[in-house]
């Protein structure tokens, strides 16, 4: 077997790391963020709690140092009494993983207001839940067996925060979700241009096990049964078949955090007796000519089908998942598990493949890569922020989980994660939130927008923060507002635009003072004129 790829990466993708060490005074700050409750004295399960809000759970292994520390120091029985760190225990405890703990402590991680995530996860998962449309599989009795009531969502950022609802912890079959790390495994070891070589790049138009190839006789991509199997005839041809299968399972592995991966013998044992589909592929790649020579056809079959029969949980799918948004480093391990190219390549063809036939048009309305497979699973991408696991077993006629679509949609409504969102951003006109801002930072930020704007008389950037939804008469900490502000730089058509808008023409800041005050004494008549008549104030004579 060759030696897996490990070892830590250092590199800009590692978030981990990323965390300027505080110092030992600031550390002492930290300590009161945690410790609000209880000024100087800290109990480990508000510790723990704290972090889990952040989405930082108890067997994340970047916290393992200060778990195992505070269960050395948790009093044995019979002994009473809540443990209580000082500052210095605290900052003993947590001296190994204090960027992590730092990090969540200040809402500096990948999505800093993690309870509101986890709200519209509890939202989306109660509504879809009541959905029972579609129907599982029924190609083999495995399948057909499954409770098809089950349904799970996990999420993993690329900070690794976590959070699963639902038949989380319940085992499904990788299926076509396989057919992701297949191909990443695939151009890890031959690069991009020899894979192309006997796969192709285009969506096939077709379903995802028609017996159909590109002109050049090859597979249309490798998201589809062809290009998959053919994934399986380029992955470690020197070694034996359990090696190979332990290779790829390795990959899951490390992907999804270090937990092993399962293996579902009687679906792998039922699939290959039904196969029939899948060797009329084998034999007309073989015909055509699309395998490397010295493919052994039977064997690549089997590897296929025991690809497919990995089982995992939703929680490692979306940890695999965020090892895929983190261009390849795994959020919890930092382990480095494919390039950034190769994961850049396989969100690619997830993009416009990865849906079967629903593909485009899962591109038009959620444009995210994803990957889904027969047993109801739904990988779900948003690169550079987070990975989304999806496990219903009630499929569509396209073959996709009913609510894993929906879960997709509702999480699309809520939040700017369409790749094109970045084009409409969020606010009034499109109902969506911004999930990598802190809580309040949108308010904040448009606050100051809007005083800036004004103070250049930026109508411009005045209408796009009103199109976001900040309110035009938001007013600073010293009540200076918009309208103030035009008024003192005596820029005209801004205060009309404002007027027009309907904000209050007579705000006063914290000194007492209105627009009409800024406008006289800045000696903007004609300002002063329009405001004064506007607030019906009587004029003050000339001097
Ligand atoms: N094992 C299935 C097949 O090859 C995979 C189907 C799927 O999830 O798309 O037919």
């Amino acid at each position: 077997m060759p030696a897996a790829k490990s070892g830590k990466r250092t590199a800009t993708r590692s978030r981990a790391h990323g965390a300027a060490d505080r110092g030992g005074e600031s550390h002492a700050d930290v300590f009161a963020c945690f410790a609000q409750d209880s000024p100087g004295r800290l109990s480990p399960d508000r510790l723990l709690k704290v972090l889990n809000e952040a989405g930082i759970l108890r067997d994340d292994p970047r916290i393992a140092e200060t778990i195992a520390h505070l269960d050395r120091g948790r009093p044995a029985p019979p002994a009473t009494g809540p443990l209580l760190l000082t500052a210095e225990e605290f900052t003993a405890a947590t001296r190994h993983n204090r960027g992590i703990i730092e990090r969540a402590a200040c809402g500096e991680l990948a999505v800093p207001d993690f309870p509101a995530l986890v709200a519209d996860l509890q939202r989306i998962h109660e509504e879809v839940r009541a959905d029972r449309s579609g129907a599982v599989a029924s190609y083999i009795p495995q399948l057909a067996r499954v409770d098809p009531e089950q349904f799970a969502i996990s999420v993993c950022t690329v900070d690794g925060q976590r959070f699963s609802i639902g038949d989380a912890d319940v085992n499904f079959c990788l299926q076509s979700v396989s057919k992701t790390v297949g191909y990443c495994l695939t151009l890890e070891e031959h690069g991009p241009d020899t894979v192309h070589r006997h796969v192709g790049r285009e969506p096939s138009g077709q379903g995802f096990n028609e017996l159909t190839f590109n002109k050049a006789g090859l597979p249309h991509n490798p998201m589809i049964n062809a290009g998959a199997i053919m994934s399986c005839a380029l992955i470690q041809r020197g070694l034996d078949a359990a090696d190979r299968f332990d290779f790829v399972a390795e990959t899951w592995k490390r992907l999804a955090g270090g937990r092993s991966v399962g293996f579902n013998n009687s679906v792998y044992l039922s699939e290959r007796n039904t196969a029939d589909r899948n060797f009329a592929l084998g034999y007309s790649m073989r015909e055509r000519g699309a395998f490397p020579p010295g493919t052994d056809l039977l064997a690549t079959l089997e590897f296929y089908i025991q690809c497919c029969s990995i089982e995992v949980d939703t929680r490692q799918m979306a940890v695999a998942a965020a090892s895929l948004a983190n261009a390849g480093v795994c959020p919890l391990t930092e382990d480095p598990v494919f390039s950034a190219q190769t994961v850049r390549h396989c969100l690619s063809l997830m993009s416009s493949c990865g849906m079967y036939d629903f593909s485009g048009e899962f591109a038009f309305t959620i444009g995210l890569p994803a990957k889904s497979g027969v047993s109801g699973a739904l990988m779900l991408v948003v690169p550079q922020l987070m990975g989304i696991a999806i496990w219903s077993p009630r499929l569509d006629g396209h073959g996709n989980s009913v609510r894993g679509i929906e879960v997709c949609r509702r999480l699309v409504d809520c939040y700017n994660v369409h790749t094109y969102d970045l084009l409409t951003g969020t606010g009034a006109e499109t109902g969506k939130r911004d999930p990598r801002l802190k809580r309040h930072q949108s308010a904040t930020e448009g606050i100051v927008g809007l005083c800036f704007a004004a103070s250049r008389g930026d109508v411009n950037e005045i209408r796009r923060l009103a199109a976001c939804n900040i309110p035009l008469d938001a007013a600073d900490y010293d009540g200076r507002t918009a309208l103030h502000l035009a008024a003192a730089e005596g820029h005209r058509s801004l205060v009309e635009y404002l007027l027009a808008k309907g904000v209050d023409p007579r705000p006063v800041d914290r000194w007492g003072g209105t627009p009409l005050d800024d406008a006289n004494r800045s000696g903007h008549r004609d300002l002063a004129r329009l405001l004064a008549e506007v607030t019906g104030t009587p004029r003050r004579p000339a001097p």
